[in-house]
């Protein structure tokens, strides 16, 4: 085992992290050994990430922190860091490390103020490890006020502090900020290799892997969640029936109606799992007593609180409609390959019958526009229109065809 077990697919990200990573060993043990640390330092202190969605972004960037703070002895006998075993490569990957900060946001932007409280601890020295490492994972997120901020920190990092910027692609982060970045590219991992890490590190049968990797189209996060959550399998099977029940406009109105509720119930669900708790802990933070009244000059930060649950109920239910969108348009993918006779593989096999079905009734022309249909939905979303009309309008459009 080593750190890089989890990046699935990504060879060539893998080897140039893993070169990066002992450059950066040989750089702090110069520096332990008495030698002043610029002195031929081949160390990038900002690197940004991209690929798309699932591809390990995130993945790439904890593996890279993890190696830089390994403390493995073989690390002196030539070998490489990121054992994955060593208390430090331990730790960064489950997330304790001291030195390793993973910024992740549940919110639609990251705002100036967080972003200054990271700038600040940036410049502070490892306190255990041997880097002092901020992981951001949304940085596409970021406000441009904030991104100015960041900027600064960028420019002119503390000699031990490394930058991991994640984002979609590279046009989602201000120009400033990645002209000053290592940038490295992730593609879709091969749905073999993303099978074969849910059979072997999650336990899932093989064939359950397989068909959850096909259906994801080497997204592994979503694999793995259709692969072991019941529910997300449920949730999957009744967005790919919506084709089927769109004859009518009653039909239309209906399934529009429920993949809304979906998505709400989505965010609903994940505010009782995070939000009590977090309401709790700042109430005894700040001094209240459960049940009781809170004492004088604390209701700003409650109110803050309960504004951020706000944006991230806003942002879940987004994200869980995103989702079947795209499920969505994977559907009519595949309906446009059996229409074209294309090769191909077919990534809902499992609902072969409708793909046929659909394939049969409508011609590559009326599947295109049922494609463009679900990019419109998504584009009206991006521009704020109320989800249940842009989704009626979607479905009434999916079935004019
Ligand atoms: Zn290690």
């Amino acid at each position: 085992m080593t750190v890089w077990d989890d990046l699935v697919g990504q060879d060539r990200v893998r080897g140039q992290l893993a070169a990066a990573a002992k450059d950066a060993d040989a750089l702090v043990t110069a520096v332990s050994d008495g030698k002043p640390l610029e002195q031929g330092s081949k160390m990038t202190h900002a690197w940004l990430f991209t690929g798309p969605p699932g591809s390990g972004r995130s993945t790439a960037a904890r593996a890279f922190a993890a190696a830089l703070q390994c403390t493995s002895p073989d690390r002196a006998l030539g070998g490489e860091p990121g054992c994955g075993f060593c208390d430090g490569c331990h730790t960064s990957l489950i997330g304790t490390h001291t030195d390793v900060q993973v910024i992740r946001t549940d919110l639609l932007s990251i705002g100036v103020k967080e972003t200054r409280d990271l700038v600040r601890r940036a410049q502070l020295s490892p306190a255990v490890g041997r880097w002092q490492v901020i992981v951001m994972e949304d940085a596409d997120r970021l406000t441009e006020g904030a991104g100015n901020v960041l900027l600064k920190a960028v420019e002119e990092p503390a000699p031990r502090t490394v930058w991991m910027l994640c984002a979609p692609s590279l046009e989602d982060v201000l120009p400033t900020i990645r002209s000053r970045c290592r940038h490295l590219t992730l593609g879709t991992p091969p749905v073999e290799a993303v099978a074969d890490v849910l059979i072997r590190r999650d336990g899932v049968d093989p064939e359950r892997a397989h068909s959850a990797a096909r259906a994801t189209q080497g997204h592994i996060g979503r694999a793995r969640r259709l692969a072991t959550d019941e529910r997300a399998r449920a949730r999957r099977a009744a967005v790919l029936k919506v084709p089927l029940r769109i004859a009518d406009v009653g039909g239309c109105l209906k399934a529009a109606q429920e993949l809304i509720d979906t998505a709400t119930e989505d965010a609903k669900q994940m505010a009782e799992e995070v939000d009590v708790k977090e309401t709790e802990d700042l109430k005894a933070a700040l001094g209240g007593v459960a049940g009781g009244r809170m004492p004088r000059g604390t209701a700003g930060a409650m109110k803050e609180l309960e504004d951020k649950q706000k944006r991230r109920k806003t942002r879940t239910q987004r994200d869980s409609l995103d989702l079947a969108l795209t499920e969505l348009t994977g559907f009519y993918r595949d309906v446009l390959a059996l229409q074209l006779g294309s090769r191909i593989a077919i990534a809902n096999v499992d609902v072969q019958d409708s793909l046929d079905r659909i394939a049969e009734s409508s011609t590559p022309a009326q599947t295109l526009r049922r494609i463009e249909a679900v990019i419109a939905c998504r584009q009206a979303m991006d521009r704020n229109v109320a989800p249940l009309l842009a989704v009626e309008a979607m479905t009434m459009s999916l079935r004019a065809g």
